[in-house]
């Protein structure tokens, strides 16, 4: 534990990828077909993968632009809005003719259309918030947000495992950080206590804030927060809640509300509801919602909201149409289906990974699925066993991990069919027992 929060928060592990390190380098140029492979369509249930080197006559690796067809277990397209979709789409065209793709302005010049206005209200009252504020980007949403949440005499208090976004957030703002052990509310009541009473007035402690960040569904971990234990800890301890549900919202609870809505939450007991459009809404952007006031405040010191060019208006229509789906308000029952299918196709995956043998970790009702794989030596192994196979699985190491927690990360759509997910479990069966991986690997077959 110590280990991975001290390489998450102080930054070792990206600048040993940065240096020029003679193994390294040796050790990426072995494995790098494995990772930024480019694509040719929409990220949807099968997408086309280019295959960058040709083998020519075993001696050079040349450039090439053929692309081949694979099942897609990489993308974050929860509910399967990453592509052509028959009511958002035609409404994002018509908004791409009106507007064009970019606003060429931040939000408080020229940059705040119609459909801004209207997203930040859809938004807000998706999640149950009353405000939100909408940036371009999911990562610049924590990062440039966190700071202007807390700075130095503040407290913030992050899971071990949170997203380095919110640890760029977090160290950039000048507070003191510290660390609780991963979805463990126990520990985070622990780390309360070496710092504040219970029940000490906010205004008779030694922090002006705090803050506890934590995620509605661990992106490498593929579980769901703890949140009701977590909420009613900082209650008690008089901090405040920041939940980043990127890959919770839209995804979960049954009108796709996410954690809360899941688990019986109450949004008035989360402070800072923080979400990306990246995942579930085929889009790209993120949000931070909360009380008007909070909301007023960010419109007038958030450096993103201020300086940077706002969300392009055809993504903020995209995000407004995939909701209406979702809430069933475009009149049809799509969005309920969508859900019903990404909770029945990741409960099955995971089931099915597990009797096979597989070490999955996360929770049902979760698309995230990381399959362990351990040694990083079988990080390129698994994953051009399954590339083989016409299967694109997205494999994760060092730095993203601890050097011996290598996975591949499934990530389920609600546009798999069941033929889909039947396909990729045989594949994925295969690829195990070639790499080693399961614990009761298949009797070898007899001559
Ligand atoms: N928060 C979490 C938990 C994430 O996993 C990610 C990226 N996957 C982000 C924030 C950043 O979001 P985006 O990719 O939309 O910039």
């Amino acid at each position: 534990f110590d280990w991975w929060s001290t390489n998450n928060l102080h930054g070792y592990a990206p600048i040993c990828l940065a240096h020029e390190d003679f193994y390294i380098r040796r050790l990426y140029h072995r494995i790098q077909d494995c990772f930024g492979r480019p694509i040719s369509s929409a990220p949807d249930a099968w997408v086309d993968v280019v295959e960058r080197f040709s083998n020519d006559n075993n001696k050079t690796l040349k450039r090439t632009t053929k692309s081949t067809r694979c099942l897609n277990l990489g993308s974050y397209n929860y509910l399967g809005f990453g592509s052509y979709d028959e009511y958002c789409t035609p409404l994002v065209i018509e908004s791409l003719k009106k507007f064009s793709p970019s606003t060429c302005s931040s939000r408080v010049d020229a940059g705040t259309t119609s459909v801004h206005a209207e997203l930040e209200e859809c938004v807000a009252k998706y999640v149950g918030k009353p405000a939100a504020i909408v940036t371009g980007m999911g990562y610049a949403t924590n990062s440039a947000i966190i700071p202007v949440l807390i700075g130095k005499g503040g407290l913030i208090i992050s899971d071990s495992l949170n997203h380095t976004s919110i640890v760029n957030g977090a160290r950039g703002s000048g507070a003191t950080i510290r660390v609780f052990q991963h979805n463990t509310p126990a520990h985070l009541e622990r780390v309360l206590k070496e710092q504040i009473a219970e029940g000490q007035p906010r205004t008779h402690r030694p922090w002006k804030k705090i803050i506890v960040v934590v995620e509605g569904i661990y992106s490498m971990e593929g579980e769901i927060c703890q949140l009701p234990e977590i909420v009613s800890i900082c209650k008690k301890y008089k901090a405040y809640v920041y939940l980043d549900e990127a890959h919770s919202i839209g995804a979960i609870g049954k009108t796709g509300r996410g954690v809360c809505e899941l688990l019986g939450v109450d949004t008035a007991d989360v402070d800072i509801m923080m979400g990306t459009f990246t995942k579930s809404f085929g889009s790209c952007g993120g949000y931070i919602a909360g009380s008007k006031d909070l909301i007023q405040y960010l419109k007038y010191h958030c450096p993103a909201h201020l300086y940077a060019t706002s969300i392009s208006t055809p993504s903020a229509q995209q995000i407004i149409s995939a909701i209406k789906v979702i809430l069933g308000e475009d009149g049809s029952n799509r969005g309920a289906q969508k859900l019903a299918r990404i909770r029945e196709n990741s409960n099955f995956f995971r089931a099915e990974l597990q009797k096979m043998g597989f070490e999955v970790l996360g929770d049902n009702d979760s698309p995230v699925m990381p399959i362990m794989l351990y040694n990083p030596a079988k990080i390129p192994a698994f994953s051009r066993e399954c590339l083989r196979e016409n299967v694109a699985v997205v494999v994760v190491g060092f730095p993203a991990t601890p050097l011996l927690l290598a996975r591949a990360r499934i990530c389920i759509s609600a546009s798999h069919s069941r033929e889909d997910l039947l396909k990729a479990l045989q594949v994925i069966s295969k690829a195990g027992d070639l790499t080693g991986i399961k614990y009761f690997p298949a009797a070898p077959k007899k001559q």
